[in-house]
């Protein structure tokens, strides 16, 4: 039974120095509790910033502590009313192959609404996260322009269609080619940039002729550099991730007040925590979008327990298009 522990706090990007995975003493459920094996790992942008010892919306992840996130497991022996040996579960539970989890922090997935797996993206955080982040803050109306940044990932992917839906006219961002031809083929955005090879600002400018009234923004840094130009009258911007900047200390800029004041725009973070008396609302249209095949999602798996370090740092080389998860054990 292995667990993987953070042993160092990175000051920049994260490597193999600051994890390590260690041997484990077997656990033992009490009452209330479950044992259960891991079948799916999460990796997520977030847990960055749970490695800093800094004050945020979720505690710092502790020293010489396994990590904790986002998981789909199965129950193999129960002291909890509520589960049974074989049921597949949910939740946020340590990095261990075989962990204790209590009842409260679990919930039963419903295997009939699709793979397991879309419990840790388009059913699950990621998609909540596009969801609330469009509607409530974005408050897209047809015919309007959306621009997404880090739209081949798990969050813009979700945001690029439910744009559509809606009836935006849609251009997502993002670092190769392989993704961009993902986005306007599959996604059915109507333009994107490879932030990569291209002038974003030229591109920018010749993708959105009718200027830019909702920016929903993942990565921060540069690339919002060059939107904030392109606003129109009472923009919105949702400010939901800025990964640019998660590996940069003290990382300086924007400069978009100006902007702002220009065209009367909002801007307004979130944490999709705060949505959490209205996650059924969310998951109702997701799951009703993805049953009757409007909404499609990509998920980039790779295989091993050992192996969900490389695929937490590839999430800030671009490896994953859509959702990064590893499957960690085949029962
Ligand atoms: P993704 O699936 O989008 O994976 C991360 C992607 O970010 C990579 O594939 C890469 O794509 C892109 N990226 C990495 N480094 C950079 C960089 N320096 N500049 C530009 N793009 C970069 O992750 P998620 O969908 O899970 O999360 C997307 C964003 O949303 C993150 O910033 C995350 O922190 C945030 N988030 C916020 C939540 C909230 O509640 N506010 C909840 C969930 C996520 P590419 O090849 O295009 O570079």
């Amino acid at each position: 039974n292995r667990e993987i522990q953070l042993i160092q706090r990175p000051d920049g990007t994260p490597t193999h120095e600051h994890l390590d995975i260690v041997e484990a003493d077997a656990q033992q459920p009490e009452n209330g509790e479950v044992l259960v094996q891991l079948l799916y790992v999460s990796v997520d942008p977030y847990m960055r910033g749970r490695m800093n010892d800094a004050k945020s919306y979720v505690a710092p992840f502790q020293l010489h502590e396994p990590i904790e996130g986002g998981v789909v497991a199965q129950v193999v022996e129960s002291k909890a009313e509520a589960f049974s040996v074989g049921d597949i579960v949910t939740g946020s539970l340590q990095w261990r192959e075989v962990t204790v989890a209590s009842a409260d922090s679990i919930r039963k997935v419903d295997p009939s609404l699709g793979s397991v797996t879309t419990s840790l993206g388009i059913l699950g955080m990621p998609g909540l996260t596009a969801y609330f982040g469009l509607i409530d803050i974005g408050k897209p109306t047809e015919g309007e322009t959306l621009v997404v940044s880090g739209a081949a990932g798990a969050v813009g992917s979700t945001v690029v269609q439910i744009g559509k839906l809606l009836g935006c006219y849609v251009v997502g961002i993002a670092g190769s080619d392989d993704k961009t031809s993902y986005i306007v083929n599959e996604l059915g955005a109507d333009a994107a940039i490879n932030y990569k090879t291209e002038d974003v600002a030229e591109s920018l400018q010749n993708a959105c002729p009718n200027g830019v009234d909702i920016y929903f923004d993942n990565v921060g840094g540069q690339i919002s550099d060059h939107v904030y130009p392109l606003l129109n009258k009472f923009a919105r911007i949702t400010q939901c991730g800025a990964i640019a900047s998660y590996n940069v200390p003290n990382d300086q800029g924007p400069r978009m007040q100006m902007h702002l004041i220009k065209s009367s725009a909002t801007i307004k973070g979130f944490v999709v925590g705060d949505y959490q008396n209205r996650f059924k609302e969310g998951f109702e249209h997701l799951s009703k979008w993805l049953k009757g095949g409007k909404l499609t999602y990509e998920e980039t798996i790779h295989e091993g327990f050992e192996n969900i370090p490389d695929a937490f740092f590839g999430l800030f080389k671009g490896d994953n298009t859509g959702k990064q998860l590893i499957k960690v054990s085949n029962s």
